[in-house]
């Protein structure tokens, strides 16, 4: 599947290089295949894969597989099929780090014959005191002077699995007094007895993902290596390995660039694979894919589309800041691409009944039914029409009626005249109530010959026009209703224990009613629910006789939460 070359290491920068294409520029995205992918990684793939198509360039899909950490397969194919939900594509640059390990154990062999790696037993302990922090140089290790044909021993010993886990490491020679503590002799392999999902036994010693990651690059062409601005200390490093590889004749010039970029962060949310897992396992959500995770999965399922995804990244442009982004932005970039395209709908989420009083009277029979039809979209006409029909009973939403009108209320309420949208103008009688005094249903005349689109339509006036189904053709409909996942903006701030602050009402699922037009809608349909906001129907529940719809944001920003 993944690209593998094979050969020996001397000529293993020319079997990478051989295959590709002659792109002018050459990115990569490097996920380690442990977890679904987030909102931040798709900051990552739209600035690699962006960049390459902007310069006519190409952009690698590399699976940073080095640690010998059991690959889920789910995780493999997850990442594929959301690079490709996003409208990106890796082409044949598909690559598996682990492909590389004959390569890396070579470039090891060599940084230590040319006396620029040496193997340390010293405890973790006495390496990390060793090392100095800060403002205090570190202290050279009692094995840093041994001969390049000891060391070249000691590290097949390694490889053939002769030692125990942490009983030494191979590190790079370079300086224990440097100011970046990261070119202190950094570490370039460990021994871990582990199988590898692809390696299987092969190896018992490990790359360090500083080792391996500048490796990976080299061996694939890449140009600009993006990575986030932790990584800003590691450059000289990075640099420095590449440029003794390149002199010793293992990598050709020219050699990668590492380019830092801020992180995206966004607001009520966690953008970690490590926290987002704790949030599946704890039984917080009810998967990686549910609809209030910030994983691209879980955004799918909740109804954002691609574009408002990559209209939300570009629009946090490429700086040298970790940027913080409001949750809103995401909802504003979805609603500026729904808006103009998603067909609008009557859906009735929180239902009252209202009975039509003079029905018989007005059209002669209870049983008749009178057709309506609604443009599907204001400003689209060829989304064409909505059709369906106005009977003796409807639903109607219960906020849209008040015995006793607030100021400034200009629905139902008893004397008043609202018009149903795309049908009649009605006028409030009453209300019937239970024992308790709550209300049942709302009571109404129809005033004849008012009916949208028919010259009598404005002999009345009105101030409210409300929606509404047909009682006798209303869909019923689960609709889950999301808001946000945490009540802090920043919940793991400072190391803070995030589930701490995880908002016990995110899910309400209520019954409503939907119009007929949307009966036997397919699974992830997106409509303008007419006053709610949009909703999609879920990818996952959803069945044409048991509709579920996922309510994805509102109409507007509501900070009221
Ligand atoms: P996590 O910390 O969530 O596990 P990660 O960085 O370890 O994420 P990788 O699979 O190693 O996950 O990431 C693949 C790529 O995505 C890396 O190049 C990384 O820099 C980038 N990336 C990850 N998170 C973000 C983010 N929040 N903003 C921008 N880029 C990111
Ligand atoms: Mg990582
Ligand atoms: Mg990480």
């Amino acid at each position: 599947d993944g690209r593998r070359f094979s050969g020996t290491p001397g000529d293993a920068a020319h079997h990478a290089a051989a295959p590709l294409d002659a792109a002018r520029i050459r990115t990569r995205f490097p996920p380690e295949p442990n977890g679904y992918l987030h909102i931040g990684h798709a900051k990552s793939i739209c600035l690699n894969f962006g960049l390459a198509r902007d310069y006519g360039g190409a952009c690698h899909l590399r699976f940073d597989d080095t640690n010998p950490e059991k690959e889920e397969l789910e995780y493999v194919n997850a990442i594929k099929e959301m690079v490709q939900w996003l409208g990106w594509s890796w082409g044949d640059h598909l690559f598996e780090a682990s492909s590389y390990f004959d390569f890396m154990y070579a470039a090891a062999e060599a940084l230590v014959n040319a006396g620029l790696a040496y193997v340390d037993e010293q405890s973790a302990e006495d390496m990390r005191a060793n090392r100095g922090d800060f403002g205090r140089p570190g202290v050279d290790s009692p094995f840093r002077n041994r001969s390049a044909e000891e060391n070249l021993a000691r590290l097949r010993e390694m490889r053939d699995g002769r030692h125990a886990d942490g009983a030494m490491v191979l590190r790079a020679k370079i300086d224990m007094a440097s100011p970046n503590i990261n070119l202190r002799d950094p570490t370039l392999y460990r021994i871990k007895h582990a199988e590898h999902h692809a390696t299987g036994n092969t190896w018992c010693i490990y790359p360090m993902y500083t080792f391996a990651h500048p490796i990976e690059d080299a061996l694939e062409r890449i140009t600009h290596s993006i990575c986030t601005l932790e990584f800003e200390d590691q450059r000289p490093f990075y640099d420095w390995l590449l440029n003794q590889l390149a002199d010793l004749g293992l990598l050709a010039r020219p050699l990668p660039q590492q380019i830092e970029f801020g992180r995206l962060n966004l607001n009520y949310v966690v953008t970690s694979k490590r926290k987002l897992r704790q949030l599946v396992e704890d039984k917080h959500v009810s998967g990686w894919d549910d609809p209030r995770m910030p994983t691209l999965v879980g955004l799918r399922r909740r109804g954002f589309t691609p574009a408002s995804i990559r209209a939300m990244v570009e629009a946090t442009g490429a700086s040298k800041q970790n940027a913080w982004i409001d949750d809103t932005v995401l909802d504003q970039a979805l609603r500026a691409d729904l808006e103009p395209q998603a067909p609008r709908a009557f859906a009735v989420l929180q239902p009252l009944k209202l009975k039509l009083t003079n029905y018989t009277e007005v059209f002669g029979s209870a049983e008749h039914r009178e057709p309506c039809e609604v443009a599907a979209h204001p400003h689209k006409p060829e989304l064409g029409l909505r059709r369906f029909s106005l009977g003796p009973e409807l639903w109607i939403e219960a906020e849209d009626f008040m015995e006793t009108p607030v100021k400034g209320y200009f629905r139902l309420f008893p004397g008043n005249k609202v018009r149903l949208k795309a049908g009649y103008v009605i006028e409030c009688t009453g209300a019937e109530k239970d024992a308790d005094g709550q209300v049942t249903a709302v009571l109404a005349t129809v005033i004849p010959d008012t009916k949208s689109g028919t010259p009598g339509a404005d002999s009345v006036k009105v101030k409210g026009v409300i929606g509404w189904v047909g009682a006798h053709e209303a869909v019923v409909a689960e609709v889950r209703l999301y808001e946000r996942l945490f009540t802090e903006p920043q919940p793991d701030a400072g190391g803070r224990d995030f589930l701490a602050f995880v908002n016990p009402h995110s899910l309400r699922v209520v019954q409503g009613f939907v119009e007929p037009s949307l009966a036997g809608a397919a699974a992830d349909q997106r409509w303008q629910f007419e006053r709610h906001g949009y909703f999609v129907t879920d990818r996952v529940d959803h069945r044409a006789d048991k509709p579920v719809f996922n309510k994805i944001t509102g109409l507007k920003d509501s900070f009221a939460k």
